[in-house]
């Protein structure tokens, strides 16, 4: 099984794919791997400071990189793992780059879906869940948590196309998506995310 769980910056997405990851070894699933993007294997660790260090790069090069990432990814520790029947939640995908690369820097929606779905041969998630929450709510989060990144810098307007877009996508493919209220205390948000995935391991 492939998660995914999606969101904007500071939606606790790192804080629930643990206590999911917990709470679905707790009930005797056997492999259960958590894991990131960009960052989740050793090259992706250099890549990711490609893109999040120093000055940053142009937005096409930066996707491109994204892209780099995700291939090695999902071709060395994702696709292995799902194939021999193990969980892996991975924090961010495909729609994290359709987000901020093509919504939120204009890329192109086509183009940037295209780009993901070369370089991970269509691996796609079983399912996504979207922690939904309002920018300006978020933006006090990483603030108080001290996170210093690229887009700290960047408006609400960036962070409101980038949360639509998410939402878009949720209502675009429901079968495949659930959007989560982030807005919630922890413990809410973390019965809600594996309420999802029971219903979607239950299928
Ligand atoms: O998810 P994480 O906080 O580790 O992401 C690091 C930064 O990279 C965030 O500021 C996020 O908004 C940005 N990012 C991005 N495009 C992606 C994935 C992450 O701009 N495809």
């Amino acid at each position: 099984l492939f998660i995914a769980m999606e969101g904007g910056d500071g939606t606790g997405k790192s804080t629930q794919i643990h206590l999911l990851a917990d709470a679905l070894r707790d009930q005797g699933h056997g492999e259960v791997v958590t894991t990131r993007e960009p960052g989740g294997t050793a090259a992706g660790t250099l890549l990711r400071s490609v893109v999040l260090d120093g000055d940053g790069i142009t937005p096409r090069a930066e996707a491109l990189v994204f892209a780099a990432d995700r291939s090695h990814h999902v071709a060395s520790l994702v696709r292995p793992i799902v194939e021999r029947g193990g969980i892996v939640i991975t924090d961010r995908y495909i729609d994290s780059s359709r987000a901020y690369q093509a919504a939120g820097r204009d890329l192109g929606d086509d183009e940037i879906a295209a780009l993901s779905t070369w370089a991970t041969e269509g691996m796609r998630p079983d399912l996504t869940i979207i922690l939904d929450a309002n920018p300006a709510v978020t933006r006090q989060r990483t603030t108080v948590r001290g996170d210093e990144n690229h887009l700290d810098a960047l408006d609400n307007d960036f962070h409101s196309t980038v949360r639509r877009s998410f939402l878009d996508y949720a209502a675009a493919a429901p079968d495949r998506y659930v959007v989560v209220d982030a807005g919630h205390d922890i413990d809410t948000v973390a019965a809600d995310v594996l309420r999802a995935v029971e219903q979607r391991i239950a299928q």
